[in-house]
Order: C-alpha cells, then structure tokens, then sequence
C-alpha cells in the first residue's frame, strides 16, 4: 500500500468543503452520478472509433445501499482509471486563492464545486471516508483501491476486480444518515437523473403482492435516456409532446402549444417548451422550466437564463453552453447566456406568428389563455414588440378580435378628436360599466375589454407605443368629453342660475369614507341621464397602480375622487333649475343623485335602505 498526500495549497480542504457548504449537501450525488455517466460515454466512444475492442456490455450505472455497511456505492462500466491516472485526476487539485473564493460563494456549492473542479471531492460533504475502485479499460491494467477519510492523506493499493469500470463507495458520515434511506435516494435520482443518457438503475422494481410490495426480478430504471427534446421534430406526435409534458408536470392541464427548440449554431441548445394554461396568479407559476447540461438535471431557476417573462412557460432547455457549476451571478454575464436568452425570446416570437397566421381562428379561441404571455413579453422585453404587434390582439366587448393595426383602421374615422389623437375607449369590468359602455356604442364608438390581470400596465404601454393615442376608460367621463370633437356648448344658465342650481345638488351630497364627489355642470342633452358619476382616468390609474406596488403609496393614501356631472340639459334638471318654490326640491335631487350612486355601485348600507324606502313611497 501506498500513501500520499492530496495536492492542496490549503492545509485541508475537507473542514473547509464541509463548513462553507451548508446547503445543497445534495448535490454531490449528481456530481458522482454525471461523472460515472461521463466514464461510460466515453468507453462508447472509443469503442465506436474503434479504439476499445472488448465486449461493452451492460452499461449501467447502478447505485446501492448498504445499510449495515453505511454505505452508498456508485458503480459504471465506463473507462476506469489507472493508478496514474488517479494520482493525476484525482490526488492533483489545484486550491489557490480558496479563501477569498469560499468566502464570497458560501452559500453556493455550485459555484464552489464548478471553481475548483470538485465534482469529486462534493461526495465528502456527506462522507467520513471515501474509497474509489476502479479498473481501467486499457488492456492489462490492475484493478487499484484508493481511500481517504476526509483528512489529506489518502492511501492507494492493488487490488482484485473483475470488471472493468469505477465503484465510489461513499462511507456517509454521522450527520447525513438520511442519504442511506431508500427513498431519499430513490426522490433525488428523479431529481436529478430523470433524463440522463445512460440507464440508471437503483435495485429491483417492487411490486404489490400478497398484501405488501415486493421485489421483482426486473431492474428499477429510474431514467428515460431518450427524452422527446432530443428526438427530432418530424418523429414526434402531438401525443409524444403531450405525455412528455405529464411526465415532467403530472398535475398540470394540457399545454396550449409546445415549441421544439434545435440550435446548433452559434451555440448548442435544444429543448421543448410549453405554454402553459395560467390559472390566476402569475408568480406561482414560475419557475417549472428545467435546465439541462448533456440531459443531466442543473436547476429549475431559470430566471437569468431566459427573460423574465418566458419564465412563465414550462418545460426543459438542454444546453452544454451554459456552465453547469456556476454562480447565478455568474451566469447573467456569460456571454453565450444572454445569446441563449435572446434565441429563446425570438423562437418564442416566431412561434406564435407561426401559430396566428396558420390559424387564425384558433388563435383568437385561445387569446385569453394566452394573452397574459403576450402582454407580460411587451411589458418587459423591448425586443418582443416588434413581433408581437403582428399578432398581438385587440379584444372587443362584442367579443371581435383585431390586430392593432386591424383595430385603428376601424376607430380611426369615428374616435378622432379635434387635436387629431386617436381615443380608445375601454372597459375594466363589462358588467359594472354597462350603462357607460352603451353610452359609447350609442354613440358609434367600439370598445375594448381589458380585464386580464395586468391590463392596468398594458394600457399605459400601448400609449407608448402607439403614435397620437390615448387610452380612456369608458366611464372615466361623460362621452362627450371623452372624445371631444367640437368646442363644447357654452351653459346657457347665469352664474346666478348656476350657483344655486349646484347648491340644490350640494345639500344632498351623499358623505362615504375616503370618497370625495366634485359637483359640476355640463349640457349633455335631453337623451343623457341626468346625473352622470365619473372617475377621471388618471388619478384611477394611479391607484390601480398603486394597489398593485406598495411604493406608490402616496396615491392609495388619497381619497377616491369622483365627478358628479348634473346635467342641465336634462327635463328634470331644468325643472329643478327653475326652482319652483312649491316643489321638494331637495329630496328630488337626492333621489336622481341616489340613482347615479346606484348605477355606480356607490349606494350601499343605510343609503341604500333609504333609497328603496323613499323609491316605494314615490310609488304610492
Ligand atoms: P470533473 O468531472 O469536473 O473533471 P471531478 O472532480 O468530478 O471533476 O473528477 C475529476 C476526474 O476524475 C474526472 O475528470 C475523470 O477523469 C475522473 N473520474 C471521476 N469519476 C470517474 C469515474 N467514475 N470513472 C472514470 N473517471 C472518473
């Protein structure tokens, strides 16, 4: 036997591996498992060229427990190594600067493991000691057993082995016991190994019989080596793309659509995406796409990989262009990253013009589903309007969809004002703004329902976007001060008529919390309502906002703010206005203000008790 000391610059790396990485102690088993699996593909390889002449063989690599032993052993029948090579691969480390490294990463094992080549080493985080056995491919060369117990001595020795190939046989130490149980290993290899390249086997399948389960015959192979984003498009069905989809999300609802990624140039990234169906809230969905380095797992955060937005779709990205042990904040920088990132948006982009010009109707069935994605890629991702505009859509209340430019063809003629700004009028709730989306209709006027969950920003950006355009809610004023077409008609009244008309009116007032009503006086002719509630556009856009992002704060503090338009041009007004002294003049205010709070939603409680009250007695 023989002794050595492992090649560190730092007195012992093993306290240090051990201390800094608290979390992710994991990981270690992927590390084993990507480098047995690593061992394997090369023999295939030099065997194909026709380097390696013996029988391959079953080339598995299998992983066991041995609980009395306390051990977890990794075995393949991949290349092996020689003693030299050992001494060269394994007892050879390059630790410099490591301090300075290990201080700054600690709460990355990744990135630790990726800086210093450690893929090996990680196996002592759970590990008082480690024994690596292994035969080489080459012909005649003997079978050697190194070991170390964490300290940097290590001891390497001859030894019997039959097959070629490596077992690391990992002696877990006290504080890691439960990586001897069976079914944490059994959830970290579905983790981590679900889709690796060669066959990876954890004992025998087990099934239930005479009342409890038990093994078979039949290997358990935990992985699938042939998943669907490394076929080719044209041998896969819809079906394949739909069970590859419950395979990797089993409680999810079928996808919308897929999008089979395939690049070769300038960088290597193949993978399938899916939209998914978004229930309601957009963060919860994030983050279901995997990322995969050669089919081996590395993570589902995703988020500096592809743009913000496409984290919202699920499926797999297989790329050995992004690193597999690297920081987070590392990988935001890495040029061939962001290149991935931006491929990804613009396939995501082709995809859907694709979808919408091979079939339009279809597309607008599911607009809905989708058009969360859509908008999200506007919002955050400058790039993605250039394509969108194309196919992003325009929904009506009378359920039409249009295009952008379809839509302003359509409203240009009739929704222009007198400064020449196009005007879109839209409703935030169809049913609760009815009376004011008939006022629009009634007028000629087309409006768009922009309900989805982030329509308040939406809006604001199509105003960026489009040329001489505003958005208005239906009922953020009277219509005709929606679109103003012609300078309004001068008040007939006094000052006189006009300050005691609005006094009649401000008596009435009703008092609600944190609402404040602005009386004023408009003709809006005999066919409008009397009175007309409106919420300026602005000041509603700003609290929407501000419920939204606590930062805005200042706006959600002030009171809600509400115009009450009387309008003079009515009959009812006109006779209140003329003020005939026999006539309750106030409680018929209070009656015609009551029903503009009703048809508002503003009359609750008391009031509205009252209101039905006085509304029979008017009745009798
Ligand atoms: P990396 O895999 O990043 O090179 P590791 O510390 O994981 O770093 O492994 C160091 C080297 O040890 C590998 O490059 C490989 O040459 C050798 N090695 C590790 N495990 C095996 C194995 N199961 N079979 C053959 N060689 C192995």
């Amino acid at each position: 036997m023989q002794k050595g000391n492992i090649g560190v610059t730092t007195d012992n790396i093993f306290p240090v591996i051990k201390k800094f990485l608290y979390s992710d102690h994991e990981i270690f088993l992927r590390e084993v498992i990507s480098n047995a699996v690593d061992a394997t593909q090369k023999l295939k390889t030099l065997a194909s060229v026709g380097e390696y002449k013996g029988e391959l063989g079953e080339m598995a690599v299998r992983i066991s427990i041995d609980p009395k032993e306390k051990t977890l052993t990794i075995s393949d029948c991949g290349i092996g190594m020689t003693a030299e090579e050992i001494d060269k691969y394994i007892n050879q480390i390059a630790f410099s600067g490591a301090e300075e490294f290990l201080e700054k990463y600690k709460n990355d094992a990744n990135a630790i493991i990726g800086h210093f080549g450690l893929g090996f080493y990680s196996t002592f985080m759970v590990s008082k000691q480690v024994d690596i056995i292994t035969k080489s491919w080459k012909d005649s060369s003997e079978a050697v057993k190194w070991s170390c117990d964490g300290s940097p001595e290590y001891t390497i020795e001859k030894i019997e082995k039959e097959n070629r190939g490596t077992d690391i046989v990992l002696h877990i130490d006290d504080d890691n016991q439960s990586f001897l149980e069976e079914s944490k290993i059994n959830d970290l290899l579905k983790k981590y190994c679900k889709f690796l390249p060669v066959p990876i086997i954890f004992g025998k399948k087990k099934e239930w019989k005479d009342s409890k389960y038990q093994e078979t015959e039949e290997d358990n192979q935990i992985n699938d080596t042939n998943p669907a984003w490394t076929k080719k498009p044209v041998d896969l069905t819809e079906d394949d793309y739909l069970k590859f989809y419950k395979d990797l999300y089993p409680m999810s609802e079928d996808p919308l659509f897929h999008i089979h990624l395939n690049v070769d140039y300038p960088f290597n990234l193949t993978g399938i995406l899916y939209f998914p169906k978004i229930k309601n809230s957009v963060e919860i969905q994030k983050n279901k796409i995997q990322l995969y380095c050669n089919q081996v797992y590395v993570t589902d955060s995703v988020e500096n990989i592809v743009p913000d937005f496409l984290t919202l779709l699920h499926g797999v990205i297989d790329s050995p262009d992004i690193p597999l042990n690297v920081s987070r904040s590392y990988l935001q920088s890495d040029s061939n990253v962001k290149k991935i990132s931006s491929h990804i948006t613009k396939k995501v982009g082709d995809r859907l013009m694709e979808l919408f010009k091979e079939d339009r109707k279809k597309f607008e069935e599911k607009w809905n589903d989708l058009k969360i994605f859509i908008e999200y890629g506007i919002l955050t991702e400058e790039k993605f309007w250039d394509k969108a505009q194309k196919f992003c859509l325009l929904n009506n209340v009378d359920g039409q969809y249009y295009t952008s430019d379809e839509y302003k063809k359509l409203i240009t003629e009739n929704q222009t004002d007198k400064d020449g700004q196009l005007i879109y009028l839209y409703t935030s709730d169809k049913d609760a703004q009815n009376t004011y989306i008939n006022a629009a209709k009634e007028k000629g006027y087309d409006v768009l329902l922009m309900d989805g969950q982030l329509d308040v920003h939406f809006v604001g950006k199509l105003e960026q976007l489009f040329e001489k355009t505003k958005f208005v809610r239906v009922d953020s004023d009277v219509i005709d001060n929606l679109i103003v077409k012609k300078e309004k008609e001068a008040l007939t009244l006094t000052e006189e008529q006009q300050e005691s008309l609005k006094k009649v009116f401000t008596d009435q007032l009703p008092t609600i919390e944190k609402t404040e009503f602005k009386l004023q006086l408009e003709n809006l002719g005999e066919k409008s309502l009397p009175i007309v509630i409106t919420q300026n556009e602005f000041m509603r856009r700003m609290q929407e906002m501000s419920a939204m992002n606590p930062g805005m704060n200042f706006y959600g503090e002030m009171p809600i703010t509400y115009s009450m338009v009387i309008n003079t041009g009515h009959s009812l007004v006109k006779k209140i206005q003329e003020n005939k002294p026999e006539e309750n003049l106030g409680e018929k205010a209070k009656q015609l203000i009551d029903l503009a709070l009703l048809s508002n939603g503003l009359l609750k409680g008391e009031a509205l008790t009252n209101f039905v009250k006085r509304s029979i007695d008017l009745i009798d």
